[in-house]
């Protein structure tokens, strides 16, 4: 650290992202990607804009918002696109947290809930998962403060059913309740359909993870348009060409190619259940998971051990260092050759 660091980010502690391993032939199971490549429209289109680079992005987005907003049955005015979920995460943090009003999430879930609240100097309380790491909605009711919550929920893979996130929601009028639904696609019902009864709502999503697109960065948020017009605002304030248009061409492409999404939604889903069924088979433990990973434990070896264990085989997992979580490991679904490969590697780690 520079002796010019302000005194306000002397403390911050950083994001962890995964690791991104740069040589050799790898099986890349540690950061939720996709294990299919874009589709090929979004390349297409993507290429072709490629061309006009010389220029800056379109501001409004305009064709991609109105098309997501198509594919989401919602309003345009109703959508703003950003860079990666985590743009727009960050905009709420920064336009619906304040002193008065603190930042409410769950104490395990998506690690950069604390670091945006953190870095924007803002208050936060963590609230315990239950003891089977379910999200308690009761716990939350009178609690006054914008509330985030990802359904499903990160590393566990637990999914709120719709009508306990409408109770939340429901519960208080006067406050904003966040559904970080980066990995709804998996098997959960969005929370986009309760926009038009609750204006107190914001729904979050991405195109890293269903639709194989987690290098071109490309987000959004949807809810009321006074919502959306308060986080324009922030995005006019930070970054106007926020989406680059490589990124905006391909994100139509994704859009366009809708049954190729579909194809891969489902392939995941059954990868990660025929993963579930053979880590069980080895005596694993695993948390009932809706997104494309599991979260998995086994009382025969450590959760640092196995992540150690597999990484000198070529397989990647992701371990976290946290006291109620550190046996677990948790395991990004990928193509069923890549699961074959991690769960002969399991086997042999056990047997060994
Ligand atoms: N929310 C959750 C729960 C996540 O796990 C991630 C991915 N790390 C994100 C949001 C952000 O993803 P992205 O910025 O790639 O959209």
């Amino acid at each position: 650290m520079s002796k010019f660091f302000s005194d306000k980010y002397k403390n911050l502690i950083p994001y962890v992202p995964g690791e991104q391993p740069k040589i050799g032939k790898i099986v890349k199971l540690n950061t939720n990607e996709s294990p299919f490549p874009p589709s090929k429209t979004a390349i297409k289109i993507a290429s072709e804009k490629a061309e006009s680079l010389n220029l800056y992005s379109d501001p409004e987005l305009s064709e991609l918002t109105a098309l997501t907003a198509k594919t989401l049955d919602v309003k345009k005015e109703q959508v703003i696109m950003t860079n990666g979920s985590d743009e727009i995460l960050n905009f709420l943090f920064m336009a619906y947290c304040d002193e008065k009003t603190p930042a409410i999430f769950p104490n395990i879930s998506y690690g950069f809930y604390k670091v945006f609240a953190e870095i924007n100097n803002l208050p936060y309380k963590e609230i315990p998962l239950r003891e089977d790491f379910s999200v308690a909605v009761d716990d939350y009711i009178n609690e006054n403060g914008t509330v985030f919550i990802a359904n499903p929920n990160a590393p566990t893979g637990i999914y709120l059913p719709l009508n306990e996130i409408e109770r939340l929601v429901s519960s208080n009028p006067n406050r904003i309740v966040v559904i970080d639904e980066a990995y709804i696609d998996f098997g959960g019902e969005s929370a986009v359909k309760l926009l038009d009864k609750y204006d107190n709502l914001v729904v979050t999503q991405t195109f890293s993870k269903s639709r194989s697109m987690a290098g071109a960065r490309l987000g959004f948020g949807v809810a009321s348009k006074e919502i959306i017009s308060d986080l324009m605002s922030i995005k006019y304030s930070t970054n106007p060409y926020n989406v680059n248009s490589m990124t905006a061409g391909a994100g139509i492409g994704a859009l366009t190619d809708d049954e190729y999404f579909k194809q891969n939604c489902k392939k995941i889903i059954e990868n990660r259940e025929w993963t579930k069924n053979r880590l069980n088979e080895l005596g694993f433990e695993t948390l009932p998971s809706k997104a494309n990973f599991l979260f998995a434990k086994n009382d025969k070896i450590s959760g640092k051990t196995l992540y150690e264990k597999l990484k000198e085989r070529g397989v990647l997992v992701r371990h976290f260092d946290k006291e109620r979580i550190k046996e677990y490991n948790r395991i990004t679904i990928g193509s069923h050759e890549q699961m074959q490969i991690f769960i002969d590697s399991v086997k042999s780690i056990l047997e060994s």
